[in-house]
């Protein structure tokens, strides 16, 4: 028998509102063991769940992502498996700061939903049931910290959320699943680029808490004001820039004097900011990771060092 860890935080997963309705339900309402209860049995699994808050994945923190890279790292000598039960929300923050973070090769599989449990055909069971599957197989070993959701399995490193709606919200666009599952079968055809889990220099065990970033959205005639003041508040600065990586030059005239780190990442989901493509070489290129995604590797890299050149090495790594 294999022994999976559920880790519940909540999301519309396990959110209840008037019945039949997909709108105004309140997320994190129902404890994980009555979620997990409804489901039918593994045969080669046994279920066990931590509940590690119960809140709609927008007030999701980093003491909180803490918490659960330290529980998984505690307790993967003695699990087979972990399940993480998430809202869609920032779903892929999450997914991406374990899986720069866990130190385990095994099964790390994220999963939600998009309908609550009180609707109709609402997707959290089978997403869960799937999830489980997932991390009681060794088809997922050393392929990092994936998501399961509608029948995929994709990459913490690529997965986004495209729709505010469909059941099918969770993607990785261009860069694709890792595989399908149905039932007990599981079909890999990709692996994730990049350092990821046992291979990663990030080490939260000793961290309370991550050092600040702050994300600026460039929009045409967006205030450049902003930039003093995300200076002001924070160790690091994103920038979701427009096509390939690209502002105003009120914009360039005020990252040219900053002298903590700026990473460039695009407000286009899909695509690299390149190194060739940077306005002003002191900054950083995020490559294709969203700016939400960006700001995690940022947190982390700032945990570590304030060397920009360190910290550029990392977002080419990573
Ligand atoms: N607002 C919800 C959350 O992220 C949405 C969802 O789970 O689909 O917690």
């Amino acid at each position: 028998m294999k022994r999976i860890i559920i880790l519940a935080t909540g999301g519309t997963i396990a959110g209840i509102g008037e019945p039949g309705k997909t709108t105004g339900y309140v997320p994190g309402s129902l404890d994980a063991s009555e979620i997990v209860g409804g489901l039918p049995g593994l045969k080669d699994a046994s279920v066990e769940t931590i509940q590690i808050c119960n809140i709609n994945s927008d007030d999701i923190t980093a003491p909180i992502w803490i918490r659960m890279a330290r529980v998984i790292n505690e307790m993967a000598a003695d699990a087979d498996g972990f399940v993480v039960m998430h809202g869609t929300d920032t779903m892929e923050e999450t997914a991406y700061f374990l899986h720069l973070t866990v130190k385990t090769d095994k099964p790390v599989v994220l999963t939600g939903a998009m309908k609550p449990a009180s609707s109709i055909s609402a997707d959290g069971p089978g997403n869960l049931y799937q999830a489980l599957r997932a991390a009681a197989s060794d088809c997922l070993k050393g392929l990092g910290v994936t998501v399961v959701f509608s029948g995929r399995i994709y990459s913490a490193r690529y997965v986004t959320k495209k729709s505010t709606y469909d059941n099918g919200a969770i993607d990785a666009g261009e860069m694709g699943a890792l595989g399908i599952i149905r039932d007990e079968e599981i079909l890999i055809y990709n692996r994730p680029a990049g350092r990821h889990t046992i291979e990663t220099d990030f080490d939260v065990s000793g961290a309370g808490d991550l050092p600040k970033v702050f994300i600026s959205y460039f929009y045409a005639e967006s205030d450049a004001g902003i930039l003093a003041y995300a200076a002001a508040k924070s160790e690091g600065i994103v920038i979701a820039g427009a096509g390939a990586g690209e502002y105003s030059m009120a914009f360039k005239q005020v990252i040219e004097r900053l002298d903590i780190p700026v990473v460039i990442s695009s407000r286009i989901n899909f695509g690299p900011v390149t190194k060739g493509s940077l306005l002003l070489p002191d900054t950083i290129a995020a490559g294709n990771l969203t700016p939400q995604k960006a700001a995690v590797l940022l947190r982390l890299a700032l945990m570590t060092t304030k060397d920009k050149a360190k910290i550029r090495e990392y977002f080419e790594e990573y």
